[in-house]
């Protein structure tokens, strides 16, 4: 290698996610906005980064990085027999696509001031949620919330409607026939659970530690707010209420507010980035 320049290898690829390796060095392992990092080790007591301390998950920690977090440098640590270890892992632009969507229903895009006033209440009530704290209630990974899951995708999208810029998109969408049933991906409390102008009939469930999971569109919600509800059970089925076109599971996840793509939580953790 003798005068060549540096060589790059990428020696594992996630959803949007890369690990990048010099000859014979070991960079900072490379994150995208929107990915999951995990820390593996024995006798971790904590976790964490700037100002925030968490639990590890069967001795790994693990680091959700959020899809709009800047480019750059996340100094993370972890705590093991009281001593602290730090490391830098680094958040580099991933190419998201472009996606447009046209909508025939011009209101679902340029709001009446009416819809935008109701629009604005439900993100309060819904932003409320990402502040809750309870114990960890979820195991990894997270149950597939359809019995026959199909490659979900579109996470991270940058999204047009009517050719007009509005927010990525923040979960999956899984294509599926309206009326299948979506099941909770851990046990946990219904937090949330009506119909909102977006995302239509959904339901949010609290796991603990942080983890909040979205289902929306559907066409029935088979829970209340307050329930408990075990892995695996029906909660609600698929639609295509609030702005969808056409019937579908979207699927989406806050954990420690971080909005990440939910296919690393559905993956064997094997598969997740780790800090070589
Ligand atoms: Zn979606």
């Amino acid at each position: 290698m003798k005068g060549s320049a540096k060589r790059f290898v990428v020696i594992a690829v996630a959803t949007g996610v890369g690990l990048l390796a010099t000859s014979g060095l070991t960079a900072a392992p490379l994150v995208a906005p929107g990915g999951l990092v995990r820390w593996v080790g024995e006798g971790v007591e904590s976790c964490g980064w700037k100002g925030q301390q968490w639990l590890p998950i069967e001795g790994s920690c693990w680091y959700p990085i959020d899809l709009l977090t800047p480019e750059g440098p996340l100094e993370i640590f972890r705590v093991i027999d009281g001593r602290r270890e730090e490391t830098t892992i680094s958040v580099a632009a991933y190419p998201y696509k472009v996606q447009r969507i046209t909508l025939e229903d011009d209101s679902q895009v340029n709001l009446s001031t009416e819809d935008l006033a109701r629009v604005k209440q439900e993100q309060q009530r819904i932003s409320a949620l990402w502040g809750r704290q309870s114990a960890r209630r979820f195991a990894l990974p997270l149950n597939p919330p359809l019995e026959t899951l199909p490659a979900g995708g579109r996470f991270g999208d940058r999204r047009f409607f009517n050719d007009q810029p509005r927010s990525p998109h923040t979960g999956a969408d899984y294509a599926a026939d309206e009326g299948v049933p979506v099941l909770a991906v851990a046990d946990g409390v219904v937090a949330l659970a009506d119909d909102f102008f977006f995302s239509g009939r959904s339901v949010f469930l609290d796991h603990g530690d942080g983890l909040i999971t979205m289902y929306f569109h559907f066409s029935d919600i088979l829970v209340e707010e307050g329930e408990e509800v075990r892995r695996g059970q029906v909660i609600g089925k698929v639609g295509q209420t609030g702005r969808a076109t056409g019937p579908h599971l979207h699927f989406g996840i806050r954990w420690r507010r971080a909005r990440i793509d939910p296919a690393l939580m559905l993956a064997p953790v094997d598969e997740v980035l780790a800090v070589p």
